[in-house]
């Protein structure tokens, strides 16, 4: 009997200590993933790209920062509906275009990020392939909101920067693209900008 009731306390114990653990998972998932889009957030982003440059920094990498064009136009003329739906719309858009060895993040409000590990070194992938990558990412948010009386066509803008020669460290990289970003915006907007590239803005 007394052999019994150890048993019996210990499989409770055990099965506290699952629980617990479940919902410390939970509670470490939630606090890595964007609430509204079911993205990685900035916290894992910075975190897989150290990682990154701990475990394969011989290979070569591409930081993009992707900002909504007057996203404020679409909360303001459809509501914030419409805009956390437009939100949710650009990431699957991303998730989708980027392959799973993409990180995609949302960086917070209407703001991306993508840091892709390329297969070599020396830039092998080559300019040009950069370029086309971000173009297409570029013309893949072409979304038309409309009610019948306002119609506003969503697109986005883009800046790149590139490991090793932009930064070898999170923040450079992310401040970078980020200043690129902002000459795409200048320009324009819905275009990319490769910070430092021979061809300094290209329209999609
Ligand atoms: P720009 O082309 O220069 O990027 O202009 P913008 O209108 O897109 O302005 P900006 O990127 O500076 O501002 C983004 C706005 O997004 C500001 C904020 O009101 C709104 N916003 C931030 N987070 C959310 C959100 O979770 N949901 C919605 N609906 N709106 C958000
Ligand atoms: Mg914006």
């Amino acid at each position: 009997r007394v052999r019994n009731v150890v048993a019996h306390s210990f499989i409770k114990k055990l099965e506290q200590e699952k629980t617990l653990t479940k919902k410390l998972l939970e509670i470490e998932r939630q606090a890595h993933t964007d609430f509204l889009t079911g993205l990685d957030n900035r916290t894992i982003l910075e975190k897989s790209v150290g990682e990154f440059f701990v475990k394969s920094s011989s290979y070569d990498a591409v930081f993009i920062s992707l900002d909504i064009d007057d996203f404020k136009t679409i909360n303001d003329t459809f509501g914030h509906m419409t805009g956390d739906e437009t939100i949710k719309k650009v990431a699957a858009l991303l998730v989708k275009f980027f392959d799973k060895k993409t990180i995609v993040c949302r960086m917070g409000g209407d703001e991306f990020a993508a840091f892709l590990k390329l297969s070599g070194s020396g830039l092998q992938i080559g300019r040009k392939i950069i370029e086309a990558k971000a173009q297409a990412a570029c013309a893949l948010i072409h979304e038309v909101y409309s009610d019948g009386q306002n119609e506003v066509t969503i697109t986005a803008s883009i800046g790149v920067a590139l490991y090793p020669q932009n930064g070898k460290r999170f923040d450079e990289l992310y401040k970078k693209a980020d200043s690129v970003l902002y000459t795409s915006k200048n320009g324009g907007k819905n275009q990319y900008t490769i910070c430092e590239s021979p061809i300094q803005q290209s329209e999609p």
